[in-house]
């Protein structure tokens, strides 16, 4: 941004300061340590004007740019475009951080008036053909322009973000696209409603506690307080996750079982109104249709070029090497939970809705593992200093708490990070624990992103969000192991977002290609098993016992448990939604049987008429997974062969470390992440570290 334009804005906010007739924290500078966010100052009104004014900030930028005389260059394209809407995201940054981690009503009112806001300043970017001629004048010229590698990603990216959406179609066909797109969301948006109306219809009330032997008894009480609320009288159970996994697990009588698994396993494949079979079809063939006008041909092909994986073949390559180390230890694994079932009295075929029944019966024979076991080890102060100190022998980092950086609740912790030369690199938020008003689950993201502008490197202002165990009167927060993993998670993004150093911030950090953006997070969570590290911090808050050696190995042993089902399941989620989407004519057949030869040779359990796993899978066909499920399994592939360079040259080596750091942490997405990771790696990644891991080979 120059000076000149820097002068224009400062002049609008001073005249948006007068039009709303009070001072908006949100539209002036912030003065607090790195101009992180006035929390106290900052009020649910001041949203909306900051909204309409950055946004239309950012308009006024983004004419500028497609209406500027001058002959379309990298910096007066490219870079501006960079540039441009940076109010609008900073008040994006507060406002969707605390949606998420500290919201109420009336947040969640603005939420909607907000909305429709950014989507037409999206579309006012995307769908402006002058502005595109511009961008694709400089794409054409790519090849005389010495570019760096990341103006050169940048450039690229930023072409296919307008052709994506159709840009280069010419007007009648860029109408139809509109069409279909629109089409296509009302399509999802229907598909997704069919699968919570038929999940929210169905109850199943017991009378009989006699019926309901083996479910434990915070089970049976959330069942009858459900039953309550609903005045009637008896346990009632349903399909949510809450209520349909212990049931399964636990319940001895089969026949109720059964019931509930085909009730879950039918949703929206009953032939009545909430039927999901004709909005399959019509998603399938409008997503071919517009990969085909784009010029693809399938909408595999158009989803993976901007992914790791590249196309089809590498997907698949994946999963059949998966597949083939997979599939006979799955079989085997089912032979061993039938004959646990046998040596229990139990002398039918095991079926899908036994599955969890015995294998949980097992699972507790064989390794007698649980969370109280493991908890006293894990106080969360310790699991802090052993987290954070990890980062501290990796790469030379430390947090140094800072009270005089605001935050949006008490709870929240704020540090400053700094690298090991003492130069400042990161403002770090941690906010720990469940409260009213935080979503569920655990999460990193950023206030503010990392960019260089006028030789000053901006660093990044990160958040991590979990909801962990709460101190007791008699106890301090102890975690579960599954806990001190999500930590170890999410710091492992938030190392990716603090360590960025791009130029361009629509590459830096965590802006990376999907398949991609889990490494930095899940490599962490490998350290999470070795007794070496935990040694450091895992001590027994009482005694100050360190965690024994075989708590680990069961830890450990308890991990690759069903590895091979558990593998198989996955793979065969990733055969249905790469056979749907790899259709290069439209669909005319049954959804039922194009399922069953999709997945067949990745199925342990004979196929069950009246159920369907296609009409109900949101991943597929609502949620944004649609071509991408194989993503779970790439994931796990690459964090496994990264870290198995840590495990030959050594858990804490830092050579290893830094070049982590260099090839990958720092680097986000201005490179390709295969030329990255084969930068760091060595080579491209094999199944070979991940078979060896979960005991598949
Ligand atoms: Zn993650």
């Amino acid at each position: 941004m120059t000076m000149k334009t820097l002068n224009l804005i400062i002049a609008s906010i001073m005249l948006s300061v007068m039009v709303n007739g009070q001072n908006n924290p949100l539209l002036e500078k912030f003065n607090t340590p790195h101009q992180t966010a006035p929390f106290a100052e900052i009020k649910n009104e001041h949203f909306l004007p900051a909204f309409q004014e950055s946004v239309k900030q950012g308009e006024t930028e983004i004419k500028k740019i497609a209406d500027n005389p001058e002959p379309p260059t990298f910096e007066n394209t490219i870079g501006a475009l960079e540039n441009a809407g940076r109010l609008l995201g900073r008040t994006a940054g507060v406002f969707f951080n605390l949606m998420n981690a500290e919201t109420n009503d009336e947040l969640q009112q603005i939420a909607q008036e907000v909305s429709p806001l950014l989507t037409k300043f999206q579309n006012d970017i995307t769908l402006n053909p002058v502005l595109f001629e511009r961008v694709k004048t400089v794409y054409q010229q790519k090849e005389k322009l010495s570019l760096t590698v990341e103006q050169q990603t940048v450039l690229e990216k930023t072409y296919l973000e307008f052709v994506r959406k159709g840009a280069n179609l010419t007007d009648e066909q860029k109408v139809k696209f509109r069409e279909m797109s629109a089409e296509h969301s009302k399509l999802s948006l229907k598909f997704d409603e069919n699968v919570l109306k038929e999940t929210n219809s169905y109850e199943l009330l017991v009378k009989d506690k006699n019926q309901l032997s083996g479910l434990p008894e915070s089970v049976l009480e959330a069942a009858s307080g459900k039953a309550r609320t609903k005045g009637k009288e008896g346990w009632l159970f349903d399909i949510s996750m809450p209520s349909y996994l212990p049931f399964m697990k636990y319940a001895d009588n089969r026949g109720l079982r059964k019931e509930l698994y085909m009730a879950y396993m039918s949703k929206s494949f009953k032939g009545n109104e909430y039927d999901n079979r004709e909005n399959i079809k019509k998603l399938v063939n409008l997503r071919l249709e517009m990969a085909n006008l784009l010029g693809y041909k399938n909408y595999a092909s158009y989803a993976l070029e901007q992914r790791m994986a590249m196309n089809p073949a590498g997907v698949y390559q994946l999963l059949d090497d998966l597949y083939e180390a997979s599939f006979n230890v799955a079989k085997n694994e089912k032979t061993e939970v039938e004959a646990f079932a046998r040596k229990s009295g139990f002398n039918e075929p095991v079926m899908p809705w036994d599955w969890s029944y015995f294998s949980e019966k097992l699972k507790i024979e064989k390794f007698d593992l649980d969370d109280e076991m493991l908890k006293p080890y894990f106080e969360l102060s310790k699991v802090i200093d052993g987290v954070f100190g990890l980062a501290t022998e990796l790469y030379g980092i430390t947090f140094k708490p800072n009270k005089e950086i605001p935050v949006y609740h008490e709870e929240v912790i704020p540090y400053e990070v700094f690298d090991a030369d003492g130069k400042f690199l990161s403002v770090l938020y941690a906010d720990f624990h469940p409260r009213q008003g935080k979503q569920g689950g655990a999460w990193m993201n950023d206030f503010k992103g990392q960019w260089k502008e006028n030789g000053v490197n901006s660093r990044p202002h990160i958040t991590i969000v979990m909801n962990f165990t709460r101190p007791t009167e008699t106890k301090p927060a102890l975690l579960t192991f599954n806990e001190v993993e999500t930590f170890l998670h999410e710091f492992g993004h938030a190392l990716h977002g603090m360590l960025a150093n791009s130029t361009y911030q629509s590459v830096s950090g965590t802006n990376v290609y999907r398949d991609f953006v889990e490494l930095p997070s899940q490599i962490m969570e490998n350290w999470a098993v070795e007794k070496e590290f935990l040694d450091r911090f895992a001590v027994h808050y009482q005694t100050g016992e360190k965690i024994p050696a075989q708590l680990v190995k069961k830890i450990k042993d308890s991990q690759n448990y069903l590895a091979g089902y558990l593998s198989i399941r996955q793979l065969s989620f990733g055969y249905l939604d790469m056979a749907w989407h790899t259709l290069e004519k439209p669909f005319e057949s049954e959804v039922k049987d194009f399922e069953e030869q999709a997945w067949e040779k990745a199925q342990i359990f004979p196929v069950i008429d009246g159920i369907c796993m296609s009409t109900q899978f949101g991943h597929l066909f609502s949620g944004g997974y649609a071509a991408g499920y194989y993503g779970y399994k790439w994931a796990e592939v690459l964090d496994a062969d990264a870290f198995s360079l840590f495990k030959e040259k050594g858990l804490f080596n830092r050579e290893v470390a830094a070049s982590f750091r260099k090839n990958i942490l720092e680097k986000g997405g201005t490179e390709h992440p295969m030329v990255l990771y084969k930068r760091f790696r060595g080579h491209e990644p094999t199944v070979d570290a991940l078979l060896e891991r979960s005991g598949l080979k």
